[in-house]
């Protein structure tokens, strides 16, 4: 159309990303990806790139590019990575890449962009899918011993918690104890209650108009919070149920989970299953206080077991406080608590479980609810205590969720269901006292005595 003008175009099939010459490497992988054909090559994939995850507004993806702005630390830039290191023309060295490692490393496993990218992207379980193989039969960070086996070294806490407390913020003593165990020296270790719920709970049947309920003891709540599980108890007691802990050590294995040790959180699943089998089998509901392990449950857990009834039944059985109240016992009415309340929902609950019963729970107690749309706490689990973490998630706490609490009304209660959530608050405004929506609830049936 244009005298002159004359090009040599391409091929039409040149230069496409998945032309018909791709042929990735398919590595057999611990979870399944179930939605992309049982391929990691697919799920890496996923990314369409149109950058959604550089996006400042609202949601929860992506926290770590909101606190550094670098394309390498968005959801799409890592999304790009695993690409390169299936493609293995740029990236060759698999698994084993210290650049796809270095840009996984500020990713919190939040979930965000599982829920808020349009095609789903799940970089947290890609991340521990990740750490998996790169430190399979090598030596792995500090914090993966420590954070990550968290769940025994509390078990062996609980025999001496006042010893091991005084141990752990000994002035001089903490700060070594601290890098020992890869924790960033500014994060202040978290306290061991003096008696666990699990050894201080004793059921009282109520006469059981709702049936049964299994309380889950997770390590949190259990080790350190013991004080909101029996709040939980209080709550679901005085709403019918007859509430029942495990006879045996239980854990969901998220902390194995989160830094890739897969092969312990496949055992430890499975040893949970032993125990909640019974209940499993006739149907009992399991309710789970932090929003992580709930989450494990209903998503991770029939990924890591795939085809395992008892595991199927547990996703299917895990229910929030605010869930099992709803569908359980949909009459039940707390008393009346005429407060407000400014809510930070977990990531897990905005990706995962949602959040919309737990909500409903406060406002049948007559509580003002006003739930935040400030991202990730920042902490995250691990992921903040972690040395070299400690400026990003400071950074995505102090993007809207401290300004928020900062400038709430002095009667405002705080809501955070998560554990990490309460901690971050705690840690960056020691003013604060973030409560689990069962406190608030216990609190209710008390006539609001013991709220801050
Ligand atoms: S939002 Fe999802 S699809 Fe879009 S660029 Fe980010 S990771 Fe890729
Ligand atoms: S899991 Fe969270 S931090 Fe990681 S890429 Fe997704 S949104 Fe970003």
């Amino acid at each position: 159309m244009n005298p002159g003008k004359v090009v040599h175009p391409d091929a039409l099939d040149a230069h496409l990303r998945q032309g018909s010459a791709y042929r990735p490497w398919e590595p057999a992988t611990r979870f399944t990806y179930g939605e992309d054909d049982h391929r990691f090559s697919r799920a890496a994939a996923r990314c369409v790139g149109v950058g959604k995850c550089r996006g400042h507004e609202s949601g929860v993806m992506c926290p770590s590019y909101r606190a550094t702005g670098e394309e390498e630390h968005s959801t799409r830039g890592r999304a790009r990575l695993l690409f390169e290191m299936v493609e293995g023309d740029v990236i060759t060295d698999g698994w084993r890449s210290a650049t796809v490692r270095d840009a996984l490393d500020l990713c919190l496993a939040c979930k965000g962009c599982k829920r808020d990218c349009p095609v789903s992207v799940d970089m947290a379980t890609y991340k521990a899918e990740f750490l998996y193989h790169h430190y399979r039969n090598r030596p792995r960070p500090l914090s993966h011993y420590s954070m990550g086996w968290l769940p025994l070294w509390s078990r062996a806490a609980a025999a001496a918690p006042r010893a091991v407390n005084a141990l752990a913020h000994a002035p001089g003593l903490s700060r070594v104890a601290a890098r020992a165990a890869g924790v960033d020296p500014r994060r202040p270790l978290p306290s061991f209650a003096p008696s666990r719920f699990t050894e201080a709970y004793r059921p009282e049947p109520t006469g059981g108009c709702r049936g049964r309920v299994v309380l889950w003891p997770d390590t949190f709540d259990n080790n350190f919070d013991p004080h909101i599980a029996h709040a939980a108890a209080a709550v679901l007691h005085a709403a019918g149920f007859d509430v029942e802990v495990p006879d045996r050590t239980v854990c969901c294995g998220l902390t194995w989970i989160s830094t890739g040790q897969l092969g312990v959180a496949v055992r430890v699943l499975h040893r949970t299953l032993d125990v909640l089998g019974p209940h499993l089998r006739v149907g009992t509901p399991v309710v789970v206080l932090e929003p992580s392990c709930a989450a494990v449950f209903r998503s991770d857990l029939t990924d890591l077991l795939p085809g395992d009834e008892d595991a199927r039944r547990l996703a299917q059985q895990t229910h929030t406080l605010g869930e099992v109240l709803a569908r359980h016992a949909p009459d039940w009415r707390p008393p009346q608590l005429p407060r407000a309340a400014l809510v930070q929902q977990h990531c897990h609950q905005h990706a995962v479980l949602g959040y919309t019963h737990d909500r409903d729970a406060l406002v049948t107690a007559g509580v003002d609810v006003e739930v935040l749309d400030a991202g990730c706490c920042g902490l995250a689990g691990n992921f903040g205590f972690e040395a070299g973490h400690y400026d990003v998630s400071v950074a995505c706490a102090e993007d809207k969720l401290m300004p928020a609490v900062r400038q709430a009304d002095p009667g405002t209660l705080v809501v955070a269901d998560g554990f990490s959530c309460r901690t971050q608050i705690r840690d960056l405004e020691p003013g604060a006292r973030p409560l689990h929506s069962a406190e608030v609830l216990a609190a209710a049936l008390r006539g609001g005595n013991g709220l801050p």
